[in-house]
């Protein structure tokens, strides 16, 4: 019986430890933190045997193969110990793959994954039986086991990848590429843009690959690293024949001479980004063959994601925004390229070495005041400072929203896209943004 040891008893972590048990592998599962409840009670009722706040050396390295959660660095020392006895690691997405032969679209990139992952689901499942899996939900592996669909879309994690051997999506997305994480990939940005093209690496001609046409990080990657997928570009800047363009205020998708044409008046979500996401996801059920009308229909009525420039609540014809997902630079420009009004901004929590220069222009010109929400704000007050009228701090976030409150009139914006992770003053960004919708609630 071969035996396989899953670091992290995470939501990935306990799916696979769930599907490993029933194709027959002896599952030991250890965590060096501590397990949820949930979890433990799922373990103990499979009779998968289980540590938590420690790692016993001596079962783990024991193992034939491990499953490491997305979460666990490979400086850990445990891992690199398992690297050098020559035990293989894979990734929960490279295991569960390899007991399904579903058609699997995989997406990745920096920012929009779990929009477009969303927005693809939701065209999909019009037509046909899909899951959506990944960083969503239900684990990959779980769904695997309970349901195992003939279709899966997948939100992928870099982290994900690096541990994906022979993981290989029919449809691949990049969304785009701008650094992030760079503490897991020795601060090189050519290690994490090629850890996100692994996603194509086992692609043929037969399988394909979409693309932000306009991000240059994708295209001359692309150029010195060529894949064997087709390609199915998009862009809001050239006109594309095969894949996906903007033509003047219609979206117009081409694949093998069969077009698609949606005016982007009718989208659900708003701003450039989720135009550039309704293209790849709509290029995806293009390739499934999704009616026309179906798409358009769907890209119409969906509902959007929680957390990503979700629209709260409109008070004395102020609308407040819920943009708390926006943990990077470029989450916020897209959001602030996207306001359509004056803004109150808040803003701020734990930096990761941000560069905020490329929001100067769009602060410039839509922002009226600042509200800055974080333990260290020294670094928003130093860029921002002098750029608009009312720049403040505050470390609580029924505090911010009633300064929001205060300054806000009629027909402004209140916009919770904090640029920073969360973790300075929130359980992470879930609890961040539902303590702004609560606070706006309550006003
Ligand atoms: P991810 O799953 O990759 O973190 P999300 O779909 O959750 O991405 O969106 C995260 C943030 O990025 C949101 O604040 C959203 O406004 C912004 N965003 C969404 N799509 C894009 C895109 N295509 N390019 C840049 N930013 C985006």
């Amino acid at each position: 019986m071969k035996r396989l040891v899953v670091l992290g008893g995470g939501e990935s972590g306990i799916g696979t430890a769930l599907l490993a048990k029933a194709k027959g592998f002896k599952v030991f599962v250890s965590d060096k933190g501590k397990i949820k409840e949930t979890y433990k009670n799922v373990l103990i009722h499979n009779e998968i045997e289980w540590e938590d706040q420690q790692h016993t050396e001596s079962k783990i390295l024991n193992a034939d193969v491990v499953m490491k959660s997305p979460g666990i660095p490979d400086k850990v020392a445990l891992v690199k110990q398992i690297r050098e006895l020559g035990i293989s690691i894979v990734s929960e997405i490279e295991f569960a793959s390899s007991f399904t032969k579903a058609t699997i679209v995989g997406i990745t990139g920096s920012n929009g994954k779990t929009t477009t992952a969303s927005l693809t689901h939701h065209i999909l499942k019009q037509e046909l039986e899909v899951g959506l899996a990944g960083n969503i939900g239900d684990s990959f592996a779980k769904q695997v086991l309970e349901n195992n669909y003939p279709n899966y879309v997948l939100e992928i994690s870099s982290f994900q990848l690096d541990d994906s051997f022979h993981f290989r999506p029919k449809i691949a997305i990049i969304t785009n590429i701008t650094p992030d994480h760079l503490d897991r990939y020795d601060y090189k940005f050519d290690n994490y843009i090629a850890s996100k093209f692994r996603i194509a690496q086992r692609q043929t001609k037969d399988d394909f690959l979409i693309y932000d046409a306009d991000d240059e990080v994708i295209t001359k990657w692309l150029q010195k690293h060529p894949v064997q997928s087709t390609l199915l570009p998009f862009s809001l800047t050239k006109t594309i024949e095969n894949g996906a363009y903007l033509d003047e205020n219609n979206i117009k998708i081409t694949i093998d001479n069969n077009q698609i044409i949606m005016p982007t008046a009718n989208l659900a979500l708003e701003g450039n980004h989720n135009i550039k996401n309704a293209m790849a996801a709509s290029t995806v059920a293009h390739l499934l063959k999704i009616r026309k009308q179906t798409i358009r229909e769907s890209l119409e009525n969906f509902q959007g994601v929680e957390h990503r420039l979700e629209h709260v609540l409109k008070i004395n014809k102020v609308q407040y925004i819920n943009d708390s997902k926006a943990t990077n630079v470029n989450a916020t420009y897209y959001a602030l390229e996207s306001m359509d009004a004056p803004t109150i901004w808040i803003v701020g929590g734990q930096d990761k070495g941000n560069d905020y220069r490329e929001l100067f222009s769009f602060v410039n010109e839509k922002v009226k005041a600042i509200i800055c929400l974080g333990v260290d704000n020294e670094k928003l007050m130093d860029n921002f400072a002098g750029m608009v009228d009312i720049i403040v701090e505050t470390q609580f976030m029924s505090e911010a929203v009633k300064i929001a409150y205060k300054i806000a009139e009629a027909g402004d914006n209140v916009l919770l896209s904090p640029a920073c992770a969360s973790f300075d003053l929130f359980e992470n960004y879930e609890d961040r943004g539902r303590q702004f919708k609560d606070a706006v609630r309550n006003l």
